[in-house]
């Protein structure tokens, strides 16, 4: 069995990588450890053994008990992971545990933040999407713009984390429909934010001046993939990847035609205008497709957050009602799922329709909605309302509060009535 042998050989000013393709035969794989042994002994600089890994790729069988490796007289232990420019790796080469430290700092430095003070209680959604996207999504995804092996299942491993967060930030269930939680507080997909990362790299490398080596390198990578190289992973193919999805190649033969590449600015213009505005048209059209017959155009906004957490922001008397009224619209848009009615002790699919229009223990609640819809709206309004079916009611419902003449949009009246009937 031929087995890849990497030796990471670290001290604290020097890193250094052996490859071997070898058969591994127990004592003889120290050879390449004498050879970095004697020419640090002849050029006269230490390797610190203790710091010193060796990780064994492709090994079916594990055979690590019976052999040693040694640098000098000294044991260099076995590692099963490396780290290589931020990028964590283990013997096979997947990206599991990379994705693994990826979600638990997502997870963990948003949960911290929140545990010293800095908490959806306190603070209003917009305030910490503000910190969220700028400590804790550049801490956890630190470097990656050279993550080229993730898979659908460790991409789905990173949403999960950046949904709970999300939604955690608003207050909402973790039921509550993705595309609602994403669009409302107006943050894109995890996947979004790293295609965009590595696009805005790309254009850095790009603009690099050419007596660089980050430059020359990222060119000769890109002539070696352009002259049919069989390499099929790795910075270049991920980039043609991306250019394609997001339909921007023409940049690139450009580039390559003429060496010309947009500005700083330009770039990050068409990188809006191509990777996260179609992203936010598509949550929209997703919650539209949910409920065609709700119009949120006064609520969700194209690269804007939800005009409701903007009252809640300015109005902090406010931010209670409209942080539940939101979550309420979440969950009137989420798919519904079995519970029981706290007052009346029924089981009902869809708990928000057997609030408003079938829960007996709540008629008095509900007799009070409808004197306001009478007041506010008047007789003929309210005889249209209650000759709906009771899922157009509560679109209705939602529609008068969401949407009045007042100047900041929100009908508090009608709220506060139609959430002391739900929850
Ligand atoms: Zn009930």
């Amino acid at each position: 069995m031929v087995n890849l042998v990497v030796l990471e050989l670290a001290n604290i000013m020097k890193s250094l990588s052996l490859f071997k393709l070898s058969k591994l035969t127990g004592q003889n794989d120290d050879k390449m450890m004498d050879i970095c042994y004697k020419y640090s002994r002849v050029w006269r600089y230490e390797y610190n053994a203790s710091k010193c890994a060796v990780i064994v790729f492709n090994e079916r069988t594990n055979t690590g008990n019976s052999r040693v490796f040694r640098l000098g007289s000294e044991i260099v232990k076995e590692s099963e992971s490396y780290s290589h420019l931020g990028i964590t790796t283990d013997a096979w080469l997947s990206s599991q545990m990379l994705i693994a430290d990826a979600c638990n700092k997502l997870r963990g430095t948003y949960l911290s933040i929140c545990s010293s003070g800095f908490n959806p209680s306190s603070l209003s959604p917009i305030t910490l999407r503000t910190i969220y996207q700028s400590v804790v999504v550049p801490k956890a995804l630190y470097g990656c713009e050279l993550w080229t092996v993730i898979g659908a299942s460790d991409m789905l491993r990173l949403e999960r984390s950046h949904r709970f967060c999300i939604k955690s930030m608003q207050q909402f269930h973790s039921l509550t429909n993705t595309d609602f939680a994403l669009a409302s507080i107006n943050v894109n997909s995890i996947e979004n934010i790293i295609d965009r990362k590595k696009l805005v790299f790309f254009g850095q490398l790009c603009r690099l001046p050419n007596q660089y080596l980050a430059k020359q390198v990222f060119i000769n990578r890109l002539v070696r993939y352009l002259n049919n190289d069989k390499q099929t992973k790795g910075f270049v193919p991920e980039i043609y990847r991306l250019l394609y999805k997001y339909q921007l190649q023409s940049c690139l033969d450009g580039y390559l035609q003429s060496g010309l590449f947009p500005s700083k600015q330009a770039w990050k213009q068409m990188l809006q205008r191509s990777v996260s505005a179609p992203e936010h048209h598509r949550q929209l059209e997703s919650i539209r497709d949910v409920c065609p017959t709700l119009n949120l155009d006064d609520v969700l906004h194209v690269d804007k957050p939800s005009s409701l957490w903007k009252i809640s922001r300015i109005s902090p008397k406010l931010s209670p009602l409209i942080a539940t009224l939101m979550a309420q619209l979440g969950g009137f848009l989420s798919r519904s799922y079995p519970t029981v009615c706290s007052l009346c002790g029924i089981h009902t699919e869809n708990k928000l329709l057997h609030s408003v229009c079938f829960c007996s223990r709540r008629e008095l609640l509900r007799d009070s909605l409808w004197d306001a819809v009478i007041y506010q709206k008047g007789s003929q309004c309210f005889i249209k309302l209650i000759r709906k079916t009771p899922l157009k009611q509560i679109v209705t419902l939602f529609q008068m509060t969401l949407s009045t003449t007042d100047d900041n949009r929100l009908n508090n009246q009608l709220a506060i009535l139609l959430l002391r009937l739900v929850c």
